[in-house]
């Protein structure tokens, strides 16, 4: 069976990658199940502490699609930052919709098995808000076990009375014309990183780290040996948005660059890849991210992990609008007292409204998991007898 054959999916046209949106958190989770359902798909649920803007369980869902006795695997996780759910639900959902028996077959000929991970933070899915209901952005909350969660760039602490205004704001916030003058002095990439590389000192802040693993990361320790299991092969594509050009996805290699950069550019296409070299780099480092954690814990595993970012505003705009809703957020008595209008343009930087965008978005992210799938195949053919022709 040929690998490109067997890949081959119904074409993906804008009205159906549209559709694959979804409306909230719980439609998300809902319409996700029945997909996974409609092809076979093994289910588990684990839920975390709280409740949703509606009133909603919130429950991390993972559908395994495939033999169970899979020697490789693609693991594709969403929704690590709450508000970006919707994007990766949606590339999630547009995937399972695409199976067909030719496709099930093809995983079945190759012990190959796709997982999905859904929603891997629901209460900022359900509240649209990016970190988690302790203000945690959790993919600064995996460190590892010699780290300490303390500490923040001295260049944060310089910005944190900037980025992390108290009280509901005034007429006067001269919000972008003090990030066009820091980003003058600073520079960009240096500002990135001061700002945006994770802190631990800050709880009410952005890209607050957290002081111990959260509720997610405790169901990801306990999981991951069973999501990863005893396969010889695992390339994991964890889905975010916000970061890089409109509409374009780009790959970062959060660990391990060096010895993924050429098999990543042979697999996916170098105008793809981020990192060391790339042409208007986007990425920053970064402490205690998913990958990182993976990576360090999947054991004889040869764990390949992918963060696929897909861009949508400037810098400048998506720092002010987290800027501004983490304001409004803590100034309010409740949650549900923050303004709307804050609210909507955190999901317009995340996951914007345009046709054009979500229609290429969901596009992409399917082109990166058949690539994902192609890569395991291709690669097992290097190392073990399994023929794919
Ligand atoms: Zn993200």
């Amino acid at each position: 069976m040929a690998v490109s054959s067997a890949c081959a999916r119904p074409p993906c046209d804008t009205g159906f990658a549209i559709r694959c949106y979804p409306r909230d958190y719980q439609r998300a989770r809902d319409e996700f199940c029945a997909a996974s359902q409609r092809c076979e798909g093994r289910l588990a649920e684990y839920e975390l502490p709280g409740r949703g803007a509606r009133g909603e369980r919130l429950v991390i869902d993972v559908a395994r699609i495939g033999p169970r006795t899979a020697s490789r695997r693609v693991l594709v996780s969403s929704g690590l930052h709450g508000v970006e759910g919707f994007m990766g639900s949606a590339i999630q959902q547009a995937w399972l919709q695409s199976i067909t028996s030719q496709r099930r077959e093809f995983l079945e000929d190759n012990a190959l098995e796709v997982v999905l991970i859904h929603a891997l933070n629901p209460y900022g899915f359900s509240w649209g808000r990016r970190v988690d209901t302790d203000n945690i952005d959790l993919n600064r909350n995996f460190l590892l076990p010699a780290e300490a969660y303390a500490g923040a760039p001295q260049g944060y602490r310089e910005l944190a009375p900037f980025l992390n205004p108290t009280g509901l704001p005034g007429h006067w916030d001269c919000y972008r014309l003090t990030a066009v003058r820091w980003i003058l002095r600073r520079g960009i990439s240096a500002l990135k990183e001061a700002i945006a590389g994770g802190q631990y000192e800050f709880p009410r802040g952005l890209f607050f780290g957290g002081l111990q693993p959260a509720a997610t990361a405790r169901v990801v320790r306990q999981q991951s040996a069973d999501w990863v299991g005893t396969a010889a092969r695992v390339i994991h594509l964890d889905l975010h948005s916000g970061l890089g050009r409109w509409g374009h996805c780009r790959l970062l290699m959060p660990v391990d660059e060096t010895r993924l950069r050429p098999w990543c550019a042979e697999l996916f296409g170098v105008s793809l890849l981020d990192g060391a070299g790339a042409e208007r780099r986007v990425s920053y480092p970064v402490r205690g991210t998913l990958i990182g954690w993976f990576n360090q814990f999947s054991g004889d595993c040869d764990y390949r992990g992918l963060v696929a970012e897909f861009g949508t505003y400037s810098p400048i705009r998506v720092l002010g609008a987290l800027r501004a809703e983490n304001r409004v957020y803590h100034a309010a008595r409740e949650p549900r007292d923050q303004g709307r209008a804050v609210r909507d343009e955190l999901l317009e930087c995340f996951c914007p409204g345009s046709r054009y965008w979500r229609s290429s978005v969901v596009r992409q992210g399917l082109e990166l998991i058949d690539s994902a799938l192609t890569g395991c195949v291709d690669d097992a053919r290097q190392t073990s007898p399994i023929r794919v022709e």
